[in-house]
Formats: structure tokens, C-alpha cells, sequence
């Protein structure tokens, strides 16, 4: 069996005897290797190796932190295709979706190669006279990453590139779902010569968590995940001081008006529905239709989601892959027949999806319920699977109401040719991430990844500009240096 090492202090090192988590692949049940269910000692220890680095890396100067970062981006490039099937076996996603976030991981690293220029900060002299002011932005220190299952390669990717290009060490803990994506990617990290403890893989659960959130060393954590886990992560790194940001759960609203353009938007609404089986934190949960949008829309979108080909994300011409655990697979059942029990009607119903060849694999068909009521507990739940809800509103104002009352708000879009309307909705809707004829509204690398409500805990987001600021400290430095102390030349 597979035991998926660590990568602490520049070596790659085993994990203590106890329990384990199987790796396994959602297509066909194979499990691929195991991780330490608990990582703690683990993590302590990479929290030391990452502490002893630090001063070191820091007193790199910044245009030479990120020549390694210049480095790692060629040898992604240059692997692209296998971390991508890596992806894909571990996660389930297809291999074009695999592609997809690797390039958008990729796009971090380009944008944290321009840390010399992100990281300045500014001064005015003469603030009085004689005097000046100068403000400088500083590593932190050791720095904790806690990431989710759906994006394995990505949502590390977020955070890592900045975090060390801004001079912080840092311990990176993976899903425990989804560990081999990092091991290779780490892979390629030891080729870059870094100085050993300044990055740092650690494999396991919520141990491995805690031992972030408790470590004296670490100053700050970053964490994408549910939002139960989120909040968790959130009080707990807070009570000891800690600076946190933690990207939560979603659940995703697209407005469709009645002058939107059917046949696009059908078309990438089904993708933002249905695209990696429901399980991007972007994707749309409810479709909320205004007037007579509903019945053209609903005939459309259960036409195109009932065409998708499921199956093995490795397989040509597979548009939808499995979920990633049978246990997903029974609560996303469990899900669509309570939307049942509470009146909603499966106009496309994906229960027990079978796909010949995997009859193992964890596999939900494109499932469309009509007639979803707002105040429902499938409303309000985060499914995660690939499941849209249809509302029906009569007005504009009623569909914004209907995403106001939405404890999440990762992200909306609307789908009109109006201009008035879209101006509208992107004034007044109450999500951190908006699309305009956009299925799924992710920024890009250089802007925030904005969250709102039960989807963002914190003050700055990851990536970009914001991910410069979380990683470091401004210090301000007042100067006075009176002529008449210095020696006449
Ligand atoms: P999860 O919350 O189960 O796990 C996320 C991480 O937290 C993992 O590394 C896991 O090991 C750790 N963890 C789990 N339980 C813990 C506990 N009790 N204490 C401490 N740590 C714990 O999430 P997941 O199932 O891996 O990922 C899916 C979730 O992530 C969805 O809710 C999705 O919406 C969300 N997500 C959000 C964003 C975003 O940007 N807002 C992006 C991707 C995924």
C-alpha cells in the first residue's frame, strides 16, 4: 500500500504508526494509497522546519525569492498533462477540467512573480519638518494552508506562491482525499533548490488542523473548505491571536430574465451546473427564472443536461465525472429526495446513475428539480453535487430577494441582454463574486477571490493584491535626522 509521505524541513519523510485514510478513485473504488488519518506530530514538526527557515528566507532579497517561483512555473508547464491526470484519478473531474485549474493554479504562481512591485509600500517626506514616513510591508512568519478536495491542485495555488514570495515560510495540509496532486507538484518543488523548511507538505486530518490553529509559530492560516469547518477554523486560529481568512461553503444563484439569450445561456448554466459533477465552489445551485423565462428555460436546460456523457473523467468524450466519495454520492441522493418530500418535482432525476464499465464508481447524474421553494432546506443547503434547482420569480427584485435571503454568498450571475437589468444586479446583488452572462464568475488570479456572508470569514481574500496584504505586516517607520547632528563635510 501507497503511504503517502511528507515533505518537511526538504525531505520527504514517513508518518507515525495509527490510523489512515484511503485514498481512493471516485471512477472505479481503486484505492490508491493511504495518509495519516490524524498528521499532528507531522504537523508540528513541519511547523518547526518552516520556523527555522524563516529568518533566512526572509533576508532573501524579493527579486530572488521569485526566481524560484519562475522555475516552478516552467516545471508545471512542463507537467502539465500528468498532474492533470493525477487530478483526475483522485478527484474524478474530467481531464479538460483537470487542464483547467492546473492553468488557473499557474496563473498565481505568474502573478506572484511580480512581488517586487506588489510588495512595495510608500512614504511621504517632510510629513513635518525634517521629518518622514515611510511604510514597509514584512513577512509574517510561518504561515498554515488548509485546503479542499475539489480543487487539488488550484486552491493550494491560491495561496502558496504569495505566501513565500512575500519572505513567509510555509506548511501546506492538503485534503486528505486528495493527497498525490501536491505530492507531485512537491515533486517539482524539489528540484527548485529551495532553501529546505521554507515550503512544507503535511498529510491528515483534523489533527494536522488543530496543530496549525495551536502552534505558537504559526502566524496566520489560510483555509478553504465547508463553512462548518470554516467557522471552526476561523474561532479557533482568532482566539489565539492568529490572522485567518477562510473561504467557505456556496451556494450559487443564476437569475435568468426573459430576454436572455437561450441558447447560451442553457448552454453555460449546464456547465456551471454540472461542470466538475457540481463540486466547484462556483458552480450554480439554483437557477432562479423571472416570468416567462421559467418554461423555456426548464424545456432547455433538463434537454442539455440529460445529453451530458457521464462517466471516467480519463475517458474521451466524458463531460461529467463522478462524485468524490460514496458517502457523497448517498447524501446527494439523500438531498434531491428531500427536495422531493417537500414539493419540489425531479424533472430530471440522476439517483442511481449507473456507467457501464465502473460499476463501482460514485456516479450522480445531471438531476434538474422544478418548483424549489426559497425557504426549503434544499434552498438553503449546500448539496455539492450536480443538482440544480429551479425557482420561479416573478420580478427582478423578487429574485434578488431570493439570494438576500441565502445564508451563502460566494456567487451570483444574471443572464439578460438588458443593460438596466445587469446594472441592477450587480449593484444590489449580496454575493463577493458576480457574473454578467457568466456561468462561473471566478477571478482571476490578480483579483480578489471574494466571498460574502457564510462563504467568507475574514477581511482579505486569497489571491492577488489581497493575498499581499494578508501575508504581511505593514510597519511604519517615523525618521527625524536634524542637521545639526550630523558631522560637517
Ligand atoms: P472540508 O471542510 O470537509 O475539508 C476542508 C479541509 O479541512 C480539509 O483539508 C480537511 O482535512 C479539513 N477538515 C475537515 N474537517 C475538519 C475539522 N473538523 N477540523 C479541522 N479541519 C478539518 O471540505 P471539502 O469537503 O474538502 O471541500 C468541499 C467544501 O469546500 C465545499 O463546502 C465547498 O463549497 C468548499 N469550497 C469553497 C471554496 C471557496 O472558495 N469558497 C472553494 C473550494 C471549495
Amino acid at each position: 500500500m501507497d503511504r503517502v509521505p511528507n515533505y518537511i524541513g526538504g525531505r520527504w519523510t514517513g508518518f507515525a504508526a495509527g490510523e489512515v485514510s484511503p485514498v481512493v478513485n471516485p471512477a472505479t473504488a481503486e484505492v490508491l494509497g493511504v495518509v495519516a488519518s490524524d498528521g499532528s506530530a507531522e504537523a508540528a514538526a513541519a511547523v518547526e522546519a518552516a520556523a527555522a527557515a524563516f529568518p533566512a528566507w526572509r533576508a532573501v532579497p524579493p527579486g530572488e525569492r521569485i526566481q524560484y517561483l519562475f522555475k516552478l512555473k516552467t516545471l508545471l508547464e512542463d507537467n502539465f498533462d500528468a498532474i492533470a491526470r493525477i487530478v483526475t484519478t483522485e478527484n474524478g473531474k474530467t481531464l479538460a477540467e483537470s487542464r483547467g485549474e492546473l492553468r488557473r493554479g499557474i496563473e498565481n504562481v505568474e502573478v506572484a512573480c511580480g512581488i517586487p512591485t506588489l510588495m512595495q509600500g510608500y512614504n511621504l517626506e517632510d510629513i513635518a519638518r525634517g521629518i518622514d514616513e515611510t511604510m514597509v510591508r514584512q513577512p509574517l512568519g510561518v504561515v498554515g494552508v488548509v485546503t479542499p478536495f475539489n480543487f487539488p491542485v488550484m486552491i493550494p495555488l491560491w495561496f502558496m506562491p504569495y505566501a513565500i514570495a512575500c519572505g513567509n515560510t510555509l506548511v501546506l495540509k492538503p485534503s486528505e482525499k486528495v493527497p498525490l496532486a501536491m505530492r507531485a507538484m512537491f515533486e517539482l518543488i524539489e528540484q527548485l533548490d529551495l532553501p529546505r523548511g521554507v515550503v512544507n507538505l503535511v498529510n491528515g486530518g483534523k489533527g494536522a488542523v488543530d496543530t496549525l490553529l495551536e502552534h505558537p509559530d504559526v502566524r496566520a492560516v489560510s483555509f478553504v473548505g465547508s463553512t462548518p469547518v470554516a467557522k471552526y477554523v476561523y474561532a479557533q486560529g482568532a482566539r489565539r491571536g492568529k490572522r485567518v481568512q477562510c473561504q467557505g461553503g456556496a451556494k450559487n444563484h443564476v437569475v435568468v430574465m426573459p430576454d436572455a439569450d437561450f441558447e447560451t445561456t442553457t448552454r453555460i448554466v449546464s456547465d456551471s451546473a454540472f461542470g466538475c459533477a457540481g463540486q466547484r465552489c462556483l458552480a450554480v445551485a439554483a437557477a432562479v427564472t423571472v416570468g416567462e423565462a421559467h418554461d423555456i428555460f426548464r424545456e432547455a436546460i433538463v434537454d442539455i443536461a440529460g445529453s451530458l456523457k457521464v462517466g471516467c473523467g480519463l475517458d474521451d468524450g466524458v463531460q461529467m465525472g463522478p462524485v468524490i466519495t460514496a458517502q457523497s454520492r448517498a447524501r446527494i441522493e439523500g438531498a434531491i429526495a428531500g427536495g422531493a418530500g417537500e414539493g419540489a418535482n425531479p424533472v430530471l432525476d440522476g439517483r442511481g446513475a449507473k456507467v457501464a464499465g465502473y460499476a463501482s464508481g460514485n456516479f450522480v447524474g445531471p438531476t434538474v428539480l422544478d418548483g424549489v421553494s426559497p425557504a426549503s432546506a434544499l434552498a438553503t443547503t449546500e448539496i455539492f453535487g450536480p443538482v440544480l434547482s429551479l425557482t420561479p420569480a416573478a420580478t427582478l427584485d423578487e429574485a434578488l430577494a431570493v439570494i438576500a435571503r441565502n445564508p451563502y454568498g460566494n456567487a451570483s450571475s444574471i443572464f439578460t441582454a438588458g443593460g438596466a437589468a445587469a446594472r441592477k444586479f450587480r449593484n444590489e446583488t449580496t454575493t463577493g463574486n458576480v457574473g454578467v452572462n457568466i456561468g462561473v464568475a471566478a477571478p482571476m488570479a490578480y483579483f480578489p477571490f471574494s466571498g460574502w456572508k457564510d462563504s467568507f470569514m475574514g477581511v482579505m481574500h486569497g489571491q492577488g493584491r489581497d493575498a499581499v496584504e494578508f501575508y504581511t505586516d505593514k510597519k511604519v517607520i517615523v525618521e527625524r535626522w536634524p542637521k545639526e547632528w550630523s558631522r560637517k563635510f
